[in-house]
Protein backbone atom coordinates (compact mmCIF):
# COMPACT_ATOMS: atom_id res chain seq x y z
CA UNK A 1 0.00 0.00 0.00
CA UNK A 2 1.26 3.36 -0.90
CA UNK A 3 2.16 5.87 2.21
CA UNK A 4 1.13 9.61 1.58
CA UNK A 5 5.00 10.73 1.16
CA UNK A 6 4.63 8.23 -2.29
CA UNK A 7 1.92 10.52 -3.68
CA UNK A 8 3.12 13.63 -6.15
CA UNK A 9 1.52 15.80 -3.83
CA UNK A 10 3.36 19.68 -3.45
CA UNK A 11 5.56 19.75 -0.29
CA UNK A 12 3.22 22.57 2.00
CA UNK A 13 0.47 19.43 1.83
CA UNK A 14 2.83 16.53 2.82
CA UNK A 15 4.07 18.78 5.66
CA UNK A 16 0.44 19.50 6.62
CA UNK A 17 -0.34 15.31 6.57
CA UNK A 18 2.67 14.88 8.73
CA UNK A 19 1.13 17.56 11.02
CA UNK A 20 -2.06 15.79 10.93
CA UNK A 21 0.00 12.24 11.31
CA UNK A 22 -2.09 10.79 8.03
CA UNK A 23 0.71 8.00 6.59
CA UNK A 24 -1.53 5.92 4.80
CA UNK A 25 -4.16 7.46 2.36
CA UNK A 26 -7.73 5.62 3.04
CA UNK A 27 -9.07 3.39 0.16
CA UNK A 28 -11.13 6.31 -1.45
CA UNK A 29 -7.91 8.56 -0.38
CA UNK A 30 -5.80 6.20 -2.27
CA UNK A 31 -7.80 6.01 -5.44
CA UNK A 32 -9.19 9.38 -6.07
CA UNK A 33 -6.44 11.55 -5.63
CA UNK A 34 -4.26 10.25 -8.16
CA UNK A 35 -7.35 10.13 -10.98
CA UNK A 36 -7.94 14.06 -9.40
CA UNK A 37 -4.71 15.20 -9.55
CA UNK A 38 -4.05 13.89 -13.38
CA UNK A 39 -7.24 16.08 -13.89
CA UNK A 40 -9.97 12.86 -14.47
CA UNK A 41 -13.90 13.51 -13.24
CA UNK A 42 -14.35 11.39 -10.08
CA UNK A 43 -17.23 9.85 -9.46
CA UNK A 44 -16.95 8.66 -5.91
CA UNK A 45 -19.31 6.14 -4.03
CA UNK A 46 -18.76 7.02 -0.52
CA UNK A 47 -19.69 8.08 3.19
CA UNK A 48 -18.69 10.17 5.27
CA UNK A 49 -16.02 8.61 7.87
CA UNK A 50 -14.20 6.86 4.72
CA UNK A 51 -11.68 10.31 4.30
CA UNK A 52 -13.11 11.48 1.26
CA UNK A 53 -13.05 15.02 2.73
CA UNK A 54 -9.18 14.85 2.11
CA UNK A 55 -10.02 12.57 -1.43
CA UNK A 56 -10.90 15.69 -2.82
CA UNK A 57 -9.56 18.56 -0.71
CA UNK A 58 -5.93 17.16 -1.16
CA UNK A 59 -5.73 17.19 -5.03
CA UNK A 60 -7.74 20.86 -5.34
CA UNK A 61 -5.42 22.57 -2.82
CA UNK A 62 -2.56 20.67 -4.96
CA UNK A 63 -3.53 21.92 -8.04
CA UNK A 64 -4.26 25.89 -6.52
CA UNK A 65 -0.44 25.27 -4.71
CA UNK A 66 0.99 24.93 -7.99
CA UNK A 67 -0.91 27.46 -10.00
CA UNK A 68 -0.20 30.00 -6.99
CA UNK A 69 -3.83 32.24 -8.23
CA UNK A 70 -4.44 35.52 -6.80
CA UNK A 71 -8.23 35.16 -5.33
CA UNK A 72 -10.69 36.72 -7.43
CA UNK A 73 -13.27 39.22 -5.19
CA UNK A 74 -16.56 37.46 -6.00
CA UNK A 75 -14.99 34.75 -8.18
CA UNK A 76 -13.97 31.40 -6.73
CA UNK A 77 -11.81 29.05 -8.82
CA UNK A 78 -13.53 25.85 -6.65
CA UNK A 79 -16.68 25.34 -5.36
CA UNK A 80 -17.54 22.68 -3.29
CA UNK A 81 -21.28 22.02 -2.45
CA UNK A 82 -22.68 20.03 0.74
CA UNK A 83 -26.32 19.76 2.08
CA UNK A 84 -25.97 20.76 5.15
CA UNK A 85 -24.09 23.82 7.18
CA UNK A 86 -22.58 21.58 9.48
CA UNK A 87 -21.00 19.36 6.53
CA UNK A 88 -19.86 22.76 4.82
CA UNK A 89 -17.88 24.02 8.11
CA UNK A 90 -16.50 20.89 8.42
CA UNK A 91 -15.72 20.53 4.51
CA UNK A 92 -13.97 24.66 5.33
CA UNK A 93 -12.14 23.09 8.18
CA UNK A 94 -10.94 20.34 6.65
CA UNK A 95 -9.40 23.10 3.50
CA UNK A 96 -7.98 25.28 6.37
CA UNK A 97 -6.39 22.24 7.96
CA UNK A 98 -4.79 21.17 4.76
CA UNK A 99 -4.31 23.75 3.72
CA UNK A 100 -2.52 25.56 6.32
CA UNK A 101 1.19 25.86 4.55
CA UNK A 102 -0.54 27.53 1.27
CA UNK A 103 -1.67 30.86 1.02
CA UNK A 104 -4.85 29.65 -0.23
CA UNK A 105 -8.01 31.09 0.87
CA UNK A 106 -11.42 29.66 1.28
CA UNK A 107 -15.27 31.24 2.23
CA UNK A 108 -17.88 29.08 3.50
CA UNK A 109 -21.62 30.21 2.81
CA UNK A 110 -24.85 28.66 4.30
CA UNK A 111 -28.01 29.36 5.41
CA UNK A 112 -29.43 30.57 8.90
CA UNK A 113 -27.67 32.83 9.67
CA UNK A 114 -26.84 36.79 8.38
CA UNK A 115 -25.50 36.95 4.62
CA UNK A 116 -23.43 40.00 5.79
CA UNK A 117 -20.55 38.77 6.81
CA UNK A 118 -20.13 36.00 4.08
CA UNK A 119 -20.96 38.44 1.42
CA UNK A 120 -18.18 40.80 3.20
CA UNK A 121 -15.49 37.65 3.02
CA UNK A 122 -16.81 37.14 -0.62
CA UNK A 123 -15.56 40.35 -1.80
CA UNK A 124 -12.43 40.14 -0.09
CA UNK A 125 -11.29 37.13 -2.72
CA UNK A 126 -11.42 33.60 -1.80
CA UNK A 127 -10.15 30.61 -3.92
CA UNK A 128 -12.69 28.03 -2.72
CA UNK A 129 -16.11 28.46 -1.98
CA UNK A 130 -17.57 25.92 0.55
CA UNK A 131 -21.45 26.29 0.14
CA UNK A 132 -25.05 24.60 0.49
CA UNK A 133 -27.13 24.96 -1.98
CA UNK A 134 -29.98 27.84 -1.42
CA UNK A 135 -27.96 30.54 0.16
CA UNK A 136 -25.47 29.86 -2.56
CA UNK A 137 -28.38 30.49 -5.37
CA UNK A 138 -29.69 33.18 -3.65
CA UNK A 139 -25.99 35.24 -3.18
CA UNK A 140 -25.65 34.28 -6.90
CA UNK A 141 -29.03 35.84 -8.06
CA UNK A 142 -27.78 39.32 -5.81
CA UNK A 143 -24.70 39.24 -7.86
CA UNK A 144 -22.01 38.21 -4.94
CA UNK A 145 -20.91 35.02 -6.45
CA UNK A 146 -19.99 34.25 -9.64
CA UNK A 147 -18.59 31.10 -11.10
CA UNK A 148 -17.26 32.10 -14.62
CA UNK A 149 -13.60 31.25 -13.31
CA UNK A 150 -14.34 28.21 -11.83
CA UNK A 151 -12.16 25.23 -12.31
CA UNK A 152 -13.10 22.41 -10.26
CA UNK A 153 -16.71 21.47 -9.36
CA UNK A 154 -17.30 19.09 -6.12
CA UNK A 155 -20.65 17.67 -5.22
CA UNK A 156 -20.63 16.16 -1.68
CA UNK A 157 -23.60 14.14 -0.61
CA UNK A 158 -25.37 13.95 -3.85
CA UNK A 159 -27.79 11.74 -2.55
CA UNK A 160 -28.25 13.76 0.73
CA UNK A 161 -28.77 16.61 -1.40
CA UNK A 162 -31.38 15.23 -3.31
CA UNK A 163 -33.34 13.78 -0.46
CA UNK A 164 -33.48 17.25 1.37
CA UNK A 165 -35.03 18.24 -2.47
CA UNK A 166 -31.79 20.48 -3.40
CA UNK A 167 -32.56 18.88 -7.30
CA UNK A 168 -34.13 22.10 -7.98
CA UNK A 169 -31.52 24.45 -6.98
CA UNK A 170 -28.68 22.17 -8.33
CA UNK A 171 -29.94 22.20 -11.53
CA UNK A 172 -30.08 26.21 -11.67
CA UNK A 173 -26.58 26.28 -9.76
CA UNK A 174 -24.99 23.49 -12.92
CA UNK A 175 -26.83 25.67 -15.39
CA UNK A 176 -24.49 28.52 -14.42
CA UNK A 177 -21.06 26.18 -14.86
CA UNK A 178 -18.18 26.66 -16.88
CA UNK A 179 -18.01 23.79 -19.70
CA UNK A 180 -14.53 23.76 -19.10
CA UNK A 181 -14.13 22.33 -15.62
CA UNK A 182 -13.25 19.40 -13.19
CA UNK A 183 -16.08 17.79 -11.39
CA UNK A 184 -15.52 15.45 -8.45
CA UNK A 185 -18.99 14.05 -7.20
CA UNK A 186 -19.56 11.79 -4.33
CA UNK A 187 -22.79 9.78 -3.00
CA UNK A 188 -22.94 7.82 -0.35
CA UNK A 189 -25.46 5.78 -2.44
CA UNK A 190 -25.90 5.47 -6.01
CA UNK A 191 -29.76 5.25 -6.92
CA UNK A 192 -30.91 5.90 -10.53
CA UNK A 193 -32.06 9.83 -10.00
CA UNK A 194 -27.68 10.32 -8.89
CA UNK A 195 -26.36 8.15 -11.62
CA UNK A 196 -28.64 10.35 -14.13
CA UNK A 197 -27.37 13.61 -12.33
CA UNK A 198 -23.66 12.18 -12.27
CA UNK A 199 -23.72 11.40 -16.24
CA UNK A 200 -25.38 15.38 -16.59
CA UNK A 201 -22.21 16.74 -14.87
CA UNK A 202 -19.50 14.15 -15.15
CA UNK A 203 -17.10 13.51 -18.44
CA UNK A 204 -15.12 10.22 -18.83
CA UNK A 205 -14.79 10.23 -14.83
CA UNK A 206 -12.72 7.66 -12.50
CA UNK A 207 -15.41 5.43 -10.72
CA UNK A 208 -13.94 4.52 -7.53
CA UNK A 209 -16.44 2.72 -4.84
CA UNK A 210 -15.62 2.12 -1.52
CA UNK A 211 -18.72 1.77 0.21
CA UNK A 212 -20.09 -1.68 0.54
CA UNK A 213 -22.25 -0.87 3.23
CA UNK A 214 -21.16 -3.48 5.60
CA UNK A 215 -17.99 -2.03 5.54
CA UNK A 216 -18.41 0.16 8.43
CA UNK A 217 -20.71 -2.05 9.80
CA UNK A 218 -17.69 -4.65 10.10
CA UNK A 219 -15.98 -2.65 12.30
CA UNK A 220 -17.84 -1.61 14.77
CA UNK A 221 -18.91 -3.67 17.40
CA UNK A 222 -22.57 -3.67 18.08
CA UNK A 223 -24.64 -5.07 21.02
CA UNK A 224 -28.47 -4.81 21.68
CA UNK A 225 -30.20 -5.01 25.06
CA UNK A 226 -33.86 -5.73 25.28
CA UNK A 227 -35.48 -2.84 27.15
CA UNK A 228 -38.44 -1.32 27.80
CA UNK A 229 -39.26 2.39 27.56
CA UNK A 230 -38.90 2.74 31.42
CA UNK A 231 -36.27 1.23 32.22
CA UNK A 232 -33.56 2.92 29.31
CA UNK A 233 -33.12 5.95 31.09
CA UNK A 234 -31.07 3.85 33.88
CA UNK A 235 -29.71 2.06 31.72
CA UNK A 236 -28.23 4.58 29.57
CA UNK A 237 -26.86 6.34 32.75
CA UNK A 238 -25.29 3.08 33.95
CA UNK A 239 -23.57 2.71 30.49
CA UNK A 240 -22.71 6.25 30.19
CA UNK A 241 -20.60 6.05 33.54
CA UNK A 242 -19.06 2.91 32.51
CA UNK A 243 -14.85 3.71 32.37
CA UNK A 244 -14.86 2.77 28.67
CA UNK A 245 -17.04 5.62 27.34
CA UNK A 246 -15.30 8.44 26.70
CA UNK A 247 -17.25 10.25 24.29
CA UNK A 248 -20.63 9.27 22.99
CA UNK A 249 -23.70 10.03 20.79
CA UNK A 250 -26.72 9.28 22.04
CA UNK A 251 -29.95 8.91 19.11
CA UNK A 252 -33.14 10.13 20.07
CA UNK A 253 -35.78 9.77 17.47
CA UNK A 254 -37.45 13.11 18.50
CA UNK A 255 -36.49 16.62 19.41
CA UNK A 256 -38.34 16.76 22.41
CA UNK A 257 -37.00 13.03 23.42
CA UNK A 258 -33.24 14.55 22.79
CA UNK A 259 -33.84 17.69 25.01
CA UNK A 260 -35.43 15.96 27.46
CA UNK A 261 -32.80 13.21 27.61
CA UNK A 262 -29.98 15.53 27.65
CA UNK A 263 -31.96 17.68 30.53
CA UNK A 264 -31.79 14.53 32.46
CA UNK A 265 -28.49 12.95 32.52
CA UNK A 266 -27.56 16.66 33.19
CA UNK A 267 -29.12 16.12 36.27
CA UNK A 268 -27.72 13.03 37.55
CA UNK A 269 -24.01 14.91 36.66
CA UNK A 270 -23.11 13.67 32.89
CA UNK A 271 -22.44 16.39 31.17
CA UNK A 272 -24.33 16.23 28.19
CA UNK A 273 -26.16 18.27 25.13
CA UNK A 274 -28.74 18.39 22.87
CA UNK A 275 -28.67 18.82 19.35
CA UNK A 276 -31.35 19.30 16.59
CA UNK A 277 -33.05 20.93 14.12
CA UNK A 278 -34.82 23.41 16.16
CA UNK A 279 -31.62 24.38 17.94
CA UNK A 280 -30.58 28.22 16.43
CA UNK A 281 -27.32 27.13 14.23
CA UNK A 282 -24.95 28.59 17.03
CA UNK A 283 -26.04 26.72 19.67
CA UNK A 284 -25.50 23.28 17.50
CA UNK A 285 -22.00 24.75 16.74
CA UNK A 286 -21.67 25.18 20.69
CA UNK A 287 -22.80 22.18 21.30
CA UNK A 288 -20.86 20.16 18.51
CA UNK A 289 -17.33 22.42 19.48
CA UNK A 290 -18.25 21.28 23.44
CA UNK A 291 -18.31 17.72 22.19
CA UNK A 292 -15.04 17.93 20.46
CA UNK A 293 -13.20 19.58 23.17
CA UNK A 294 -14.57 17.35 26.09
CA UNK A 295 -16.50 20.17 27.85
CA UNK A 296 -19.69 18.06 26.81
CA UNK A 297 -19.25 13.54 27.24
CA UNK A 298 -22.62 13.03 25.58
CA UNK A 299 -24.35 14.04 22.79
CA UNK A 300 -27.90 13.72 22.61
CA UNK A 301 -28.73 13.52 18.99
CA UNK A 302 -32.07 13.14 16.29
CA UNK A 303 -31.06 11.83 13.03
CA UNK A 304 -30.65 15.00 10.61
CA UNK A 305 -28.75 16.87 13.44
CA UNK A 306 -26.23 14.08 13.42
CA UNK A 307 -25.77 14.09 9.87
CA UNK A 308 -21.84 14.81 8.73
CA UNK A 309 -21.01 15.02 12.35
CA UNK A 310 -17.24 14.12 11.83
CA UNK A 311 -15.68 14.17 15.38
CA UNK A 312 -12.73 11.78 15.81
CA UNK A 313 -12.83 9.51 18.99
CA UNK A 314 -16.70 8.88 19.72
CA UNK A 315 -16.07 5.43 21.41
CA UNK A 316 -19.79 4.71 21.79
CA UNK A 317 -23.47 4.75 19.77
CA UNK A 318 -25.88 4.28 21.44
CA UNK A 319 -29.42 3.83 20.22
CA UNK A 320 -31.83 4.86 22.56
CA UNK A 321 -34.59 4.12 20.41
CA UNK A 322 -34.22 2.71 17.21
CA UNK A 323 -35.10 4.50 13.94
CA UNK A 324 -37.58 3.48 11.64
CA UNK A 325 -35.39 3.86 8.62
CA UNK A 326 -32.98 0.94 8.75
CA UNK A 327 -30.87 3.05 6.37
CA UNK A 328 -30.43 5.16 9.81
CA UNK A 329 -29.02 2.72 11.49
CA UNK A 330 -25.93 2.44 9.48
CA UNK A 331 -25.40 5.99 9.41
CA UNK A 332 -25.79 5.99 13.08
CA UNK A 333 -23.44 3.68 14.14
CA UNK A 334 -21.08 5.12 11.48
CA UNK A 335 -20.19 7.99 13.69
CA UNK A 336 -18.01 5.80 16.15
CA UNK A 337 -15.29 3.71 14.28
CA UNK A 338 -14.22 6.67 11.94
CA UNK A 339 -11.19 6.49 9.65
CA UNK A 340 -10.57 2.51 10.88
CA UNK A 341 -11.08 2.95 14.34
CA UNK A 342 -13.01 0.57 16.64
CA UNK A 343 -16.10 1.52 18.22
CA UNK A 344 -19.04 0.70 19.96
CA UNK A 345 -22.69 0.53 18.59
CA UNK A 346 -25.28 0.33 21.73
CA UNK A 347 -28.91 0.14 21.18
CA UNK A 348 -32.18 -0.42 23.24
CA UNK A 349 -34.60 -2.26 21.69
CA UNK A 350 -37.97 -2.13 23.36
CA UNK A 351 -40.87 -4.88 22.87
CA UNK A 352 -42.49 -2.34 20.26
CA UNK A 353 -39.13 -1.74 18.46
CA UNK A 354 -38.46 -5.69 17.48
CA UNK A 355 -39.71 -5.23 14.05
CA UNK A 356 -37.47 -1.96 13.84
CA UNK A 357 -34.39 -4.32 14.69
CA UNK A 358 -35.27 -7.42 12.50
CA UNK A 359 -35.71 -4.72 9.68
CA UNK A 360 -31.94 -2.84 10.48
CA UNK A 361 -30.44 -7.06 10.87
CA UNK A 362 -32.04 -7.67 7.34
CA UNK A 363 -30.63 -4.45 5.85
CA UNK A 364 -26.87 -5.33 7.45
CA UNK A 365 -27.51 -9.13 6.89
CA UNK A 366 -26.25 -10.13 10.23
CA UNK A 367 -27.73 -10.44 13.85
CA UNK A 368 -26.79 -7.93 16.02
CA UNK A 369 -25.49 -9.99 19.29
CA UNK A 370 -27.05 -9.42 22.68
CA UNK A 371 -25.16 -7.39 25.12
CA UNK A 372 -22.60 -9.30 27.10
CA UNK A 373 -25.34 -10.84 30.22
CA UNK A 374 -28.49 -10.12 28.36
CA UNK A 375 -31.09 -13.03 28.75
CA UNK A 376 -32.46 -13.67 25.11
CA UNK A 377 -35.91 -11.76 24.90
CA UNK A 378 -39.11 -13.00 25.28
CA UNK A 379 -40.64 -14.14 22.20
CA UNK A 380 -41.92 -11.54 19.91
CA UNK A 381 -45.61 -10.34 20.29
CA UNK A 382 -48.12 -11.51 17.99
CA UNK A 383 -48.60 -7.88 17.22
CA UNK A 384 -45.60 -7.01 15.79
CA UNK A 385 -44.87 -6.48 12.24
CA UNK A 386 -41.96 -9.22 10.76
CA UNK A 387 -39.15 -7.74 9.31
CA UNK A 388 -40.18 -8.64 6.10
CA UNK A 389 -43.45 -6.83 5.54
CA UNK A 390 -43.92 -4.03 3.32
CA UNK A 391 -41.70 -1.20 4.31
CA UNK A 392 -44.25 1.62 5.11
CA UNK A 393 -46.03 -0.48 7.53
CA UNK A 394 -42.93 -2.14 8.68
CA UNK A 395 -40.75 1.23 9.34
CA UNK A 396 -43.87 2.39 11.17
CA UNK A 397 -45.48 -0.11 13.44
CA UNK A 398 -45.01 1.72 16.27
CA UNK A 399 -47.14 4.47 15.30
CA UNK A 400 -49.69 2.46 14.41
CA UNK A 401 -50.18 0.99 17.87
CA UNK A 402 -53.50 1.90 19.17
CA UNK A 403 -54.62 1.61 22.93
CA UNK A 404 -55.37 -2.03 22.40
CA UNK A 405 -52.48 -2.90 20.13
CA UNK A 406 -50.42 -4.77 21.90
CA UNK A 407 -48.43 -4.85 25.12
CA UNK A 408 -45.47 -2.45 24.06
CA UNK A 409 -45.24 0.49 25.73
CA UNK A 410 -47.54 3.23 24.33
CA UNK A 411 -45.77 6.16 23.32
CA UNK A 412 -46.55 9.32 24.10
CA UNK A 413 -43.73 11.75 22.67
CA UNK A 414 -45.43 14.03 20.08
CA UNK A 415 -45.12 11.24 16.55
CA UNK A 416 -45.63 13.93 14.53
CA UNK A 417 -42.74 16.15 15.16
CA UNK A 418 -40.18 13.63 14.45
CA UNK A 419 -36.44 15.23 13.49
CA UNK A 420 -36.89 13.60 10.29
CA UNK A 421 -40.06 14.85 9.33
CA UNK A 422 -39.34 18.44 10.56
CA UNK A 423 -36.59 18.99 8.50
CA UNK A 424 -35.07 16.50 5.77
CA UNK A 425 -37.86 16.82 3.26
CA UNK A 426 -37.65 12.95 2.77
CA UNK A 427 -40.83 11.67 1.76
CA UNK A 428 -41.59 8.97 4.28
CA UNK A 429 -44.85 7.31 4.87
CA UNK A 430 -46.50 9.73 7.57
CA UNK A 431 -50.05 10.30 7.81
CA UNK A 432 -50.42 14.55 8.10
CA UNK A 433 -49.86 15.28 4.30
CA UNK A 434 -49.93 19.14 5.15
CA UNK A 435 -46.44 18.11 7.14
CA UNK A 436 -44.63 16.70 4.20
CA UNK A 437 -45.24 20.11 2.28
CA UNK A 438 -43.97 21.85 5.47
CA UNK A 439 -41.08 19.47 5.23
CA UNK A 440 -40.26 20.53 2.02
CA UNK A 441 -40.15 24.09 2.87
CA UNK A 442 -37.82 23.56 5.77
CA UNK A 443 -35.08 21.42 3.94
CA UNK A 444 -34.73 23.92 1.50
CA UNK A 445 -34.50 26.95 3.90
CA UNK A 446 -32.31 25.08 6.12
CA UNK A 447 -29.66 25.62 3.48
P1 LIG B 1 -14.31 12.11 6.17
O1 LIG B 1 -14.78 10.85 5.55
O2 LIG B 1 -13.73 13.04 5.19
O3 LIG B 1 -15.42 12.73 6.98
O4 LIG B 1 -13.11 11.76 7.19
C1 LIG B 1 -13.28 10.97 8.33
C2 LIG B 1 -12.20 11.18 9.36
O5 LIG B 1 -11.01 10.47 8.98
C3 LIG B 1 -11.77 12.61 9.59
O6 LIG B 1 -11.83 12.83 10.97
C4 LIG B 1 -10.35 12.71 9.12
O7 LIG B 1 -9.62 13.55 9.97
C5 LIG B 1 -9.85 11.29 9.21
N1 LIG B 1 -8.90 10.91 8.12
C6 LIG B 1 -9.07 11.17 6.82
N2 LIG B 1 -8.07 10.64 6.10
C7 LIG B 1 -7.25 10.02 6.97
C8 LIG B 1 -6.04 9.27 6.84
N3 LIG B 1 -5.48 9.02 5.65
N4 LIG B 1 -5.46 8.77 7.95
C9 LIG B 1 -6.04 8.99 9.16
N5 LIG B 1 -7.18 9.68 9.37
C10 LIG B 1 -7.79 10.18 8.29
Amino acid sequence: MKTFAEIDLIAPLQRALVDEKYEIPTPIQAQTVPAALSGRDVLGCAQTGTGKTAAFALPILDRLGKQNPPSKPNCPQVLVLAPTRELAIQIGDSFATYGKHLPIRHVMVYGGVSQTSQVRALSRGAHILVATPGRLLDLMNQGYIHLHHLQVFVLDEADRMLDMGFLPDLKKIIKQLPENRQSLFFSATMPPNIIELSQRLLTNPTSVNVTPKSTSVERIEQQVYHVERDGKRDLLKTILTRPDVDRAIVFSRTKRGANMLAQKLLLSGIKAAAIHGNKSQGARQRALEAFRTKQVEVLVATDVAARGIDIDGVTHVINYDLPAEPESYVHRIGRTGRAGAAGLAISFCGSDERSDLHAIEKLIGQKIPLAPGQPAPPPVSAQSKPADAPRGARGNSRHRHTPNSGPGPQRTTGRGSTEASATDGKPKPRRRRKGTQRRQQSGQASS
